[in-house]
Order: C-alpha cells, then structure tokens, then sequence
C-alpha cells in the first residue's frame, strides 16, 4: 500500500477553526493533514509522523482558506480602464465592452493565472469565476482555459458559465449566443471538469448574466439543466437602483421576483451583490436559504450601494464575500475584501453592527455554502479538506496589534505567508510554488496593452 502524503503545520501562534465551537487554539498550535484532509489539530507537543512535510507556521495566525464567491477574473486585463474611472455601473460596463470583442481562450488563460495569484497571496483556496465573455464568432471552447489555468495555480475553481442571449445596449449582438448553444456548453463544461464529493478541485456552475440578457426560458431551461445535474446556479441580481425600475418597466416585475418566478430561489442558489431588495424580498430570500455574494469593494467602486447584509445573514441566508470582477474593484484580494466588509456595514449600522468574527465567518463557511462545499470546507476539523492560510504577525501591518485575530480584518490586509490547498504547499514563505510571476506578469501586461490598443476608440464611441 502506499504511504499516505503528510504535512505538518506547527509553531502556529493562533489557529482560528472556525469550528462549531469557534475554537482559536493558540500558542504553538499544529495541524496534521494526511491525503489532503486533516487528520488532527491541537494545542500541546506536536506529533511527529514519519515521512511528514514539515512547515514552520513561525508563530502565525492560521485560518481555513478563505472563500471567494464573486468574480470575473478576465476583467484584470482592465483595471482602471480610464475612459470610463467614474462612471456607474451600466455605461461603465458598455464602455468596457469594445475592449473585449477579439477575447479569446489565450488570453482568458493569462488572465485567471493573474487573478489566481492574487487570491491565493491573499488566503484564498477555493474560488468562483463568473465568464460570461463568449464572442459568437471567438472559440468555443473559452472556459477551458480559466479550469486549465486554475489547475496549473493549484487553487480550487468553480468555473460559472455565464451567458447572454438577448442583445441591448449594454451586451451587443456579437457578445450573444443561441439558448441551444449555451446549455449545449454547460453540460459539455459539466462533463469535462465537474469533480463531484468531498475534495473536488474543479466544478462548474450554471451563471446567466443578468435578467436584462437573459430571457425567461433561459433561467428556467438553465435552473433545470442544473438541478438535473447537481450543478449549483449564479447570477446577478439587486446591484443597482436603474436595474429594478428597468425590470418593471420591461418585464413587468423587479429582478428577483422574476428570477424566483423562473426557479431561481433556494439553497442552491447565490446572487452576486443582492443590494437593492425590499423588505418582501429579504424575507423571500432567507425563507427561501437563497445565497448572497457581498461585494462591498465593488459596491463602493462603482457607487452602486451596501447590501442589506445583517437582515439576510440574520434571517438564515448565506452571505459570502466576493471580490467582484478586477475592473470595478480594481484589485481580488479577498482579506482586503473582509476588511471592507466590516467597516462598510459600520458605516451604516454603528461600530457594534458587525464584529472581526462574523466576516471572517462570512469568507470562510458562509462561502463553503454558497458554494456547496459546507461538508468538506469552510473549517478546520478532522475529516475536513488541509485548506489552510497562514498570516504573519511579525510584519509591519500588524505590528503592535492586540487581539491577533481582530488585527487580521482591523489592520490593513497583509498577504499569506503560507497557503495549503488540499494538503499542498502552495505558498511558501510569501511565494508562490511554481509560478515565476514577473514573467507571468509580463504577458499579462501585453495582453491588456493589446486589448486597450484595440478597444480605447470604440470604448469612447460607446460613451457618446
Ligand atoms: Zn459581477
């Protein structure tokens, strides 16, 4: 038989579980993880096990890789696109769109590398991508490329499949395809990559774009293709004011209303950003267990509002984080996210609205659920996925902090020191294993530069 693989975290200073309990075990605390799953975790000597992988947590604050639920990584090929810097959310996106007419897989690829090593250098082991980019006469095989990228970084993925089938201002025809063509590729997307039971490392979720993009039909063909699969379902919903007087105006019922009406409530359900709901709604949705991603970056970014996150997380619903899509953020550093998450909702609420522990709880299990993933990630307990991120506490940022654990979402967000996905080192001592990033910055920077050149023209037509 062979030997199982083993890693051992030890001299950690403080190991947040996250546990039912809420444990913290603190001075040199150590974790055993055997095959990707932890075996044990304490607080007294370590053991020491033949054949481990030994890494020195050098007395740092562990925690369970956090989880990011909101994303559209091909976006970081625009950060701070500058045409359109000030702009609100619906010609902010009409002006992004000339940029992205000749996207293809390769450069969907170099994208999500950049937007993986971001994560993961700011403690994120699992994370979604919502790709709704698919020009009608580009490949199709464009998502391929994000699930390739996404294994080669060693980070866990669920890649959404978004798509857009109605054109308008906003999505030109060219950004369209056909309701066969789309559940077409998400039951091939589902075949290829979708890993199912505990420790998957890549699976897809079913992800139309908005309810202005998409017809009823497709929310409902795409909830049934889903639920016949086991597939999880994703869309936008509640991010703007204009987004629910349009949807009266046009469909005769605000978003979520008419989503629900085409099965789009539930527990396998999440909606990105979920600001702008009414008091029925609220309701609808917590009864209902529906899933929230919060965005506070891009919520501020864009001007867009602060969600209601107290009266969902209150009422029984999930509410994970999200970075949001690297254009409106303008970075994917998902502890920078906690930390906004935290004093956005004090801004609102008063400094006792929202503790350090209900976020972090937001990054980590309220994730786990959103993404179906509450049975083997989210918390460090045995049995559970060796996801883990390691914080320094002897760098500058924290330096002098009190409570280590408030300091981690208090003081400004720092990267990891280590990360663990699944038992493997995949950050080593501030490094990425593996990954030569200057170079992979290098291209990164040639493919933006090519799509700026091609779009900035039609970007300014867009706008006028
Ligand atoms: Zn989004």
């Amino acid at each position: 038989m062979p030997q199982p693989t083993r890693l051992l975290l030890k001299n950690i200073g403080h190991l947040v579980t996250m546990d039912p309990g809420r444990r913290v075990l603190r001075g040199r605390a150590w974790l055993l993880a055997e095959d990707g799953v932890v075996r044990s975790l304490g607080d007294g000597p370590a053991p020491r096990p033949a054949g481990a992988e030994v890494v020195d947590a050098r007395g740092g604050i562990a925690l369970p890789g956090l989880v990011n639920t909101h994303h559209h990584m091909f976006q970081n090929l625009a950060r701070a696109f500058g045409p359109i810097a000030n702009l609100p959310l619906l010609p902010w996106l009409a002006g992004h769109m000339p940029l992205w007419r000749r996207f293809g897989p390769d450069d969907l690829h170099v994208a999500t590398q950049v937007a993986c090593a971001e994560l993961m250098l700011s403690g994120c082991t699992l994370t979604s991508d919502h790709h709704y980019l698919f020009p009608r006469d580009g490949s199709d095989r464009m998502l391929d490329a994000g699930f390739a990228a996404a294994a080669e970084m060693g980070i866990r993925y669920v890649g959404c499949r978004g798509s857009v089938n109605l054109p308008s201002d906003i999505m030109p025809d060219w950004a369209c395809q056909d309701l066969d063509t789309i559940l077409g590729d998400c039951q091939r997307l589902h075949d290829r990559f979708h890993q199912k039971g505990p420790g998957a490392m890549s699976q897809v979720a079913f992800a139309p774009c908005t309810v202005f993009g998409c017809s009823g039909e497709h929310y409902r063909q795409s909830a049934r293709l889903g639920r016949s699969l086991g597939v999880r379902l994703h869309t936008h919903c509640g991010e703007t004011i204009p987004e629910n007087h349009d949807a009266v105006k046009m469909l005769g019922s605000r978003p979520f209303s008419y989503m629900a009406r085409h099965g789009w409530e539930g527990e396998d359900v999440w909606l990105a950003h979920g600001i702008h709901f009414n008091d029925r709604e609220v309701r609808h949705l917590t009864r209902t267990r529906t899933g929230i991603a919060h965005c506070p970056c891009s919520n501020m970014r864009l001007g867009s509002g602060v969600a209601r996150v107290n009266d969902l997380r209150g009422g029984g619903s999930p509410v994970s984080l999200g970075v949001d899509g690297s254009a409106s953020n303008d970075s994917g550093h998902l502890l920078a996210e906690a930390r906004l998450a935290l004093l956005l909702t004090r801004v609102v609420h008063g400094a006792g609205a929202v503790t350090p522990e209900q976020v972090l709880e937001m990054a980590t299990l309220d994730g786990a659920r959103n993404l179906g993933r509450q049975a083997d990630l989210g918390s460090l307990e045995p049995g559970k996925c060796a996801d883990v991120a390691v914080f320094p506490l002897d760098d500058l940022f924290s330096s002098g902090a009190h409570d280590p654990v408030h300091g981690l979402v208090l003081c400004h967000a720092r990267q990891v020191d280590t990360l663990v996905v699944h038992g493997r080192v995949r950050v080593r001592e501030g490094h990425l294993v593996g990954v030569d990033l200057p170079k992979l910055l290098a291209r990164h920077r040639k493919v933006a530069r090519r799509h700026h050149d091609g779009g900035v023209k039609g970007s300014l037509a867009n706008l006028r």
